[in-house]
């Protein structure tokens, strides 16, 4: 039994035939009519002003990136943006480049480098683009720049419009003022550029201390836009970098940087969450003035150094799921203090626990789309990213039969209808609507595992499955019930067996003869229930993750709650079962619908072909709803 091909309407190599309008989308049309790109250089890799003016027209009518900081795990937040990004790409002829601001030397890691570059290909993107300069890979690294980064900044340090600054923390923090108060100039403000400029190569060359000292913009310390209170620039701090080792003792600050980055790699559209709208002044003014020519007060006159036009920021509302928390800083602790079984654990919202969980790409994909580009914040209901899993999975996992908390369910009579040792031939669809995917079979003997729950020695009212004969307190009696075994045989209940505690260890029946399903007359006999079973002479033995959700409030790290104070206990249930032979020898990341149970799938991690372990991804219907 193989899964079939996934039926994808996000194909990521193809232009969405009818995409979802967005403001993005929009804009990108309208700038592209006015020809607002039109005239762009593109010196065929990142590079500054003179680089790109030595190339030729750029053959991407648009540039956008995707810019993580690899700190962590990609999570279901960075796979909007991601899509986003690669999307608007795809359906403009442009290239979306893989970018790592990795600036910061302190967080980063290369396992994260090469997990987020994992998920953006299994999410079915590249950085690959295929122009007339051949196939060129759009992965950068931002340290990388750096070089050039430092060469902006002395710029800027001998135009007048940097500054070193010597405050404390403390000192710079008072003097910054707030929403309601203006700064107040550093008495450092005022140094000439040729001081600023010798203090600067100090701090580059190591003299001075950690922390002792600051470059820092010279903008407007009594702006009503706090980001334009003379930002800083670079910071001291002697950290090994991943990329540059220890070259470096000073490191860009993130506002400085990504503008930077955007400009050498001729980024058109520049997409950010919306916390970063109060920076877009800033943004804008720095390009400003990195793109212009100017006269240095030396009398020297120079070029602007980044390409022109400049990129532009746009913001669009982060995506929040309910009953998750969407933070790397947080998933991380929920990864560092064990609360779950790491960054792939199926619970996590990171990309690779949704594709352990079962997640398909396509699903993630439509997901992305469906929840659209807005200039709001969204909050979206869990249950709407299961749907649309859901919604996939149900054209093309095969489905089977599965028991997930077994009960023998022993036919009395068996021997007796059809000689010791016979097992009846059954078999069923692999899929209701997809004949392509053929027929499983399977067989019916005398010992047959059924669910827990699908016995009641009492039954309560509207209880249609097995329960056995009673008599009444007034002497009435009432039969035991007879259940259809889905794709066999009806059953008639005639008791139970249990053990000293008086647990049901198993129970008893009877089958009916002439009633095996698709045979004439099978239908004889009517039944108000129906149960799914495994044969216990063709049984696989499996293994079942059970999973709920991780919190149990709906927005785990509202206000100022601990978002561990939530977790739910119940979030993970390990149980043992069976399935149907069809299912021996699988391989992982195989998706199945367990009849009446839910999507499963074969876990990437402990799954073994002859120790099968499955994951629930979601059950059948939307069962959050309360
Ligand atoms: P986190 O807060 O989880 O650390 P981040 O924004 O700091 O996320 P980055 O690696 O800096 O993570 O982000 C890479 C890109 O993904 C950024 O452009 C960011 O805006 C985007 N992104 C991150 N989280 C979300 C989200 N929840 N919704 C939409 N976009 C997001
Ligand atoms: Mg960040």
């Amino acid at each position: 039994m193989s899964n079939a091909p996934p039926n994808d309407a996000t194909d990521p190599s193809k232009p969405a035939a009818k995409p979802a309008g967005n403001f993005l989308r929009s804009l990108i049309e309208r700038e592209l009519q006015d020809g607002v790109y039109a005239q762009r250089l593109w010196g065929g890799s990142p590079g500054d002003a003179a680089h790109h003016a030595a190339g030729a027209a750029d053959p991407a009518p648009v540039r956008l990136r995707f810019p993580p900081e690899p700190n962590g795990y990609l999570h279901i937040g960075h796979a909007k943006s991601i899509c986003l990004n690669f999307g608007l790409a795809r359906d403009f002829g442009g290239v979306c480049h893989l970018r790592f601001d990795d600036t910061n030397p302190e967080k980063e890691e290369q396992e994260y480098v090469d997990a987020i570059v994992e998920m953006v290909q299994w999410l079915g993107w590249t950085w690959q683009a295929h122009y007339n300069e051949g196939h060129t890979s759009h992965l950068y690294y931002a340290s990388n720049y750096f070089d050039f980064m430092y060469r902006a900044a002395e710029h800027l340090v001998e135009r007048g419009l940097a500054y070193v600054d010597e405050q404390t923390p403390e000192q710079m923090r008072a003097t910054r003022g707030d929403f309601s108060t203006p700064g107040t100039d550093s008495p450092w403000r005022g140094r000439t550029p040729a001081a600023n400029l010798a203090r600067f190569r100090e701090m580059r060359d190591g003299a001075h201390a950690d922390g002792s000292m600051v470059l820092r913009a010279k903008v407007d310390m009594a702006s009503p836009n706090i980001n334009l209170r003379d930002p800083a620039l670079y910071r001291i701090k002697r950290a090994h970098h991943h990329n540059t080792g220890d070259r470096w003792c000073i490191y860009p600050m993130y506002a400085y940087a990504h503008p930077i980055e955007d400009a050498l790699e001729n980024i058109t559209h520049s997409i950010c969450t919306l916390e970063f709208e109060d920076q877009r002044p800033w943004y804008d003014w720095l390009l400003a003035r990195l793109g212009e020519s100017a006269t240095l007060p030396d009398g020297r006159m120079v070029g602007g150094l980044v390409n022109q036009p400049a990129p532009k920021q746009h913001e669009f509302g982060r995506l929040n799921l309910s009953y998750l928390v969407t933070s790397k800083r947080k998933l991380k602790a929920l990864v560092d203090e064990g609360h779950v079984d790491g960054w792939d654990d199926p619970r996590m919202p990171t990309l690779a626990g949704m594709r352990r969980r079962g997640y398909t790409p396509a699903a993630v994909r439509k997901f992305a789309e469906d929840t659209g580009a807005s200039k709001t914040n969204v909050w979206i209901d869990y249950s709407v990213l299961e749907g649309t899993l859901r919604a996939d999975l149900e054209g093309q996992a095969p489905r089977a039969m599965a028991v997930i908390d077994p009960l023998p369910l022993k036919l009395t009579n068996w021997d007796a209808l059809f000689g010791a040792g016979h097992t009846e031939p059954c078999s069923a669809p692999a899929h209701p609507q997809r004949p392509d995917l053929g027929q499983r079979s399977f067989g019916l003997g005398p010992l047959v595992w059924v669910e827990r729950d699908d016995f009641a020695e009492l039954p309560a009212k509207g209880f249609f499955r097995l329960y056995p004969p009673r008599t009444d307190a007034a002497g009435a009696t009432t039969p035991g019930n007879k259940v259809r075994l889905k794709y066999g045989m009806v059953v008639e209940c005639s008791g139970c067996e249990k053990d000293a505690d008086g647990r049901v260890t198993a129970v008893l029946a009877s089958v009916l003869p002439d009633t095996k399903s698709g045979t004439p007359g099978a239908d004889a006999v009517k039944v108000k229930g129906t149960i799914t079973w495994v044969g216990a002479q063709d049984a696989v033995a499996a293994t079942f993750h059970l999973y709920d959700r991780l919190f149990t409030e709906a927005q785990p790290d509202a206000g100022d709650r601990d978002f561990r104070s939530v977790l739910n206990p119940h979030s993970k249930t390990v149980v043992r079962g069976f399935v149907e032979p069809a299912l021996a020898g699988l391989k992982a990341d195989q998706h199945f619908q367990f009849e009446r149970h839910g999507y499963f799938v074969t876990d990437r991690v402990d799954h073994r072909a002859e120790a099968p372990v499955f994951n629930r991804i979601t059950g059948l219907k939307d069962s959050w709803a309360k």
